[in-house]
């Protein structure tokens, strides 16, 4: 779905890629002023999710602070922006659980609708999970005909009863997210574990232009 650099190497500092613990200890490794009157950490390990890979950042605290964004630089390592300055040293982390779930709801239906639409000959091409404009966009192959908003509502709806487990395999330094026996894309992203989670999923349009098919849905409570 979003491919990532190999991450072998990451393993060790983004407890996030195999874990799904929402509190944690480590350290301050580096804390330093940034514009706008924010302050920049970098962690030894963080439980924290960067924003990339079409899904937004993890909201949470250090130390009770309010971490305000989460991103990646360019050599691989999360930044926290926080609007006080952290003395380096042992500190607590906190992942806000309701944000995490929300945004690993949305991210993992598109896991799940990709799978659905490359059984049906789609190539997806493009992915995108922000709450209120969560899609995905395929390609046409092999004359693949666009589904209905109907069938393809059905065949979610089936995926999510039979509540298959969500597992994250490492295989050649690559991060594999697998949904049962459906399929398993190449990920970096947060994921629900099991498909029952995602029960409120809805299809909200469908639209077929040329030979891009587009999705988009919500998750309803
Ligand atoms: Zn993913």
């Amino acid at each position: 779905m979003h491919e990532h650099p190999p991450i072998d190497y990451e393993m060790h500092d983004k407890l996030y890629l195999t874990s799904h613990k929402l509190i944690g200890k480590t350290e301050i490794l580096e804390c330093y002023h940034s514009e706008n009157e924010r302050y920049v950490v970098r962690l030894d390990k963080t439980l924290f999710h960067p924003q990339g890979g079409g899904q937004p950042c993890d909201k949470g605290t250090l130390n009770g602070h309010e971490v305000l964004h989460v991103t990646q630089n360019r050599d691989g390592q999360v930044l926290h922006y926080l609007p006080v300055s952290l003395p380096l040293g042992p500190v607590e982390m906190k992942i806000d659980q309701m944000h995490r779930l929300a945004h690993a709801r949305l991210h993992t239906a598109g896991h799940l609708i990709g799978h659905l639409l490359e059984q049906t000959g789609w190539q997806a091409i493009k992915a995108h999970h922000w709450p209120g404009e969560a899609r995905l966009v395929f390609r046409q192959s092999n004359n693949a005909l666009p589904p209905s908003l109907e069938d393809l509502s059905a065949r979610c709806r089936e995926q999510i009863q039979l509540a298959h487990p969500i597992s994250i395999h490492i295989h050649q330094g690559h991060r594999q997210i697998a949904i049962g026996k459906l399929g398993q894309y190449p990920c970096g992203g947060t994921h629900v574990e099991n498909t029952a989670e995602l029960n409120g999923l809805t299809i909200t349009r469908i639209k077929n232009k040329k030979d891009e098919l587009s999705i988009h849905y919500e998750i309803l409570d």
